[in-house]
């Protein structure tokens, strides 16, 4: 499925639901905007693992952004992995657990001083490649 809006689009209406912009807010994004694209369809609902901390909580609200509040329930994890559905069809996608062990890292470093110290590393996440971020998951 192809949006209309751009992806700073997108990040700027993410960035107002969630309160401020970082990398795992990016991350949510990019994870619904490649289910999205790999089911070539819109999701109507997913399951997200994900550690329940700061900063990676954030993770949820960039998902939400994209699929929509109230579609997306979650549970508590070690690492990030969401399952998506629309239309009778369904995509697991993982997120490679060196880049969220790398952007925790980052985070902890600055998070609790500066809010704008984090903005460098969402900008990061937002120009990887998918393939860099994610690996597809069939079960
Ligand atoms: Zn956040």
């Amino acid at each position: 499925m192809s949006r209309s809006k751009s992806l700073d689009q997108l990040l700027e209406e993410a960035t107002k639901h969630h309160g401020h912009f970082g990398p795992f807010l990016v991350l949510g994004v990019r994870l619904a905007l490649f289910a999205e694209e790999s089911l070539g369809i819109k999701i109507e609902e997913c399951f997200l693992e994900v550690p329940k901390t700061i900063p990676t909580l954030c993770t949820i609200e960039g998902v939400e952004a994209i699929v929509g509040p109230g579609r997306v329930k979650s549970r508590d994890a070690k690492k990030i992995s969401g399952t998506f559905r629309g239309r009778g069809k369904v995509v697991r996608i993982h997120v490679r657990d060196d880049v969220v062990d790398e952007f925790q890292s980052k985070c902890r470093r600055h998070y609790e001083e500066y809010l704008e110290s984090i903005v460098p590393h969402a900008r990061e996440v937002e120009v990887r490649s998918s393939g860099e971020l994610f690996e597809l998951r069939n079960r």
